[in-house]
This record gives structure tokens, C-alpha cells and sequence, in this order.
């Protein structure tokens, strides 16, 4: 049988943790508070950013939603960002995708302040994680690793593959992996035959947005997979990118695997960032993050 790594009971723990320090926090005078800047009427955008809201009310903290319209211009994003940054308020920014033609992720991502990253978009984040340097990984990937260890998959010296090469998910969960000593191998479009890498897998890390994309012929019976893709269904529901059926010693679900912990993480990030916010002195602001040994 195969083995569910579930992420559901793994989001609610960090969840409650979040709420406790939360709670903590606004006793002494702080309420952590999240921003998500939303440029999109994407449907699914919007639905996700329900539940981030939903699940920030509940653990106390405070989020607000920037919606600046789906033609909104590039140069308002950045400016938006940029107040938010500097905004004693906020401890956690989200900029959402998609964004409208001719905005720039990475471009208008670099106004967020690194130490309000929670999502490791900033390409200087994605920078210090690559230099093994303090930095908040983008949440999904962080939530492949916690999901990982929770489920006491063991990483060192073992072959890890990743399918699937973007700055959100593929090259931090390959960074990631290699932090922890894994051998790493990624594999991307230009890959032209999976089948040459995936069987060697130990740990299969799966972010492409294909249904099926993965099957039997691409693992080997002992491998842990891990499925980040989500691709909504025609009624409604959500398919991952590895099929269901295959026969591997673990399986993350979708939903219910990597999703739950990707949002709760974005919790726990923000509740950090104000933790250390209201440790810093005023004026030391600058140091801070770098020189934290939290992460
Ligand atoms: P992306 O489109 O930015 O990147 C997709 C990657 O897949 C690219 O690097 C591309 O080279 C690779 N790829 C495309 N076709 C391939 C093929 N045939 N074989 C091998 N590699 C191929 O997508 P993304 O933002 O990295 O997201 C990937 C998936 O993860 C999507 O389904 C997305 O919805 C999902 N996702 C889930 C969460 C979550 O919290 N669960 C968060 C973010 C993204």
C-alpha cells in the first residue's frame, strides 16, 4: 500500500503554533499584520486569497488585501510594495499572481522588503538561500521540506529529483534539498526524457502543472513523492501532477498534502517577521534578518 504523507494535521500544528505566538505578541503591544497585493481577477488567485485571509483572521493576525485591479500599472504595484515596506504595520507582503501583462514578478518583487518576504519573493531572498544565508523560503517550498520531516523522510546522501525549475518552487526546493545534503538532480521542459532521471529517485519533488505527468514508468517502487502541482478539474476539484495510482512507498495528496502547509506557513512567517520586528531596536533595523540565527 502506499503510503499518504498528508499535510493536513502537519498545517494545523504550525497553525496553532502561529495563533499562540500571535496571541503572545499583540499582548505586548504588536499585532503581527499581512499584506496581499492582488493585481489579478484570476478566479483561483482569488479563492486562494480567501483562504489566506480566512486563515490569518483565525490565528489572530491582521491581513489586509491590496486589490489594485486586474490592468493595474506595474509602476503602482512597485509604489504599493514599496509603502507597504516601510509600513511599521505590516511584518508580511504577498505579492499574488498572475499580474497583468508587462509586469515583472521577480521585477516588482525586489521592492518587497527582504525582511517581509514571507514568501521568498524577492529575488534577493532567493539569493541568500542560494548563499545559505538567513532568508524566508518561498512557502511552498518550505512546506516540501516540513512536510518531509514530518514524515521523517530521511534527505542526507540521498538522490533527490526535482521536476520543474521556477523561482517559486523548483530551484529553492532544490536548494533546500542540497542544504540538507541531498544529491540533487533537476529536471525541467528542456529535460527530454524524465524517465533517464526519475527512476533513480529516493525523494521525487514534482512542480510542473501537468495532471499525470508522472506514472509508474518514471519510479521506482521505494521512492517518496512529493506532488505540488494543482490543477483545478472541470468540476471543480484539484489534481496534482503525479498520477494517484502510481505504486511508491509515499505520496503526498492533492489537496490536502503541500497546499494546507504552504498557507500555513505564510502564518508562521509573518508571525516571525513581527517577533523580530518588535525585538529590533528602532534605528538597528537594517542587520536584523541577516543576522538572526532563527532560520
Ligand atoms: P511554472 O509554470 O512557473 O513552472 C513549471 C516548471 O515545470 C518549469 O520550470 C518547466 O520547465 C517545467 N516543465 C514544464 N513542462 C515540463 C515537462 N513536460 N517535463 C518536465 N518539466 C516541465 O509553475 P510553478 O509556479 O513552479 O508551479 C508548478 C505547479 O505547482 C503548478 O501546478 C502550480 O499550480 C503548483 N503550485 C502549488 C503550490 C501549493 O501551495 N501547493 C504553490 C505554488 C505552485
Amino acid at each position: 500500500a502506499v503510503r499518504e504523507l498528508g499535510g493536513t494535521g502537519l498545517a494545523r500544528e504550525i497553525r496553532t503554533r502561529a495563533a499562540v505566538d500571535a496571541a503572545e505578541l499583540t499582548e505586548s503591544g504588536t499585532t503581527p499584520g499581512l499584506a496581499v497585493v492582488v493585481a489579478t481577477d484570476d478566479e483561483s488567485s482569488a479563492w486562494y486569497v480567501r483562504s489566506i485571509a480566512r486563515a490569518a483572521g483565525k490565528a489572530g493576525i491582521d491581513c489586509r488585501t491590496v486589490d489594485l485591479g486586474a490592468g493595474a500599472d506595474p509602476q503602482l504595484i512597485r509604489a504599493t510594495l514599496e509603502q507597504l515596506s516601510a509600513d511599521g504595520s505590516v511584518h508580511g507582503i504577498i505579492l499574488q499572481t498572475p499580474l497583468p501583462a508587462g509586469a515583472h514578478f521577480e521585477d516588482l518583487a525586489s521592492a518587497i522588503d527582504p525582511r517581509k518576504d514571507v514568501d521568498g519573493a524577492n529575488p534577493v531572498s532567493l539569493g541568500n538561500l542560494a548563499a545559505g544565508l538567513p532568508a524566508y523560503p518561498p512557502a511552498t517550498a518550505a512546506a516540501v521540506l516540513e512536510l518531509l520531516d514530518h514524515h521523517e523522510v530521511e534527505l542526507a546522501g540521498r538522490n533527490c529529483v526535482v521536476v520543474g525549475r521556477s523561482n517559486v518552487v523548483g530551484k529553492p526546493v532544490a536548494r533546500l534539498l542540497l542544504q540538507r545534503d541531498a544529491t540533487v538532480t533537476i529536471c525541467h521542459r528542456h529535460t527530454p526524457e524524465l524517465t533517464a532521471f526519475t527512476p533513480d529517485a529516493d525523494v521525487l519533488v514534482v512542480a510542473v502543472g501537468k495532471p499525470d505527468l508522472i506514472t509508474d514508468k518514471h519510479v521506482r517502487d521505494g521512492a517518496i513523492v512529493v506532488d505540488v502541482g494543482t490543477n483545478p478539474t472541470t468540476d471543480g476539484g484539484l489534481v496534482g501532477d503525479v498520477d494517484p495510482s502510481v505504486h511508491v512507498a509515499g505520496l503526498t495528496p492533492v489537496p490536502g498534502g503541500v497546499g494546507p502547509v504552504t498557507t500555513a506557513l505564510l502564518l508562521q512567517h509573518t508571525v516571525r517577521s513581527a517577533v523580530r520586528s518588535a525585538r529590533r531596536p528602532r534605528h538597528a533595523a537594517e542587520s536584523q534578518l541577516r543576522t538572526s540565527s532563527e532560520h
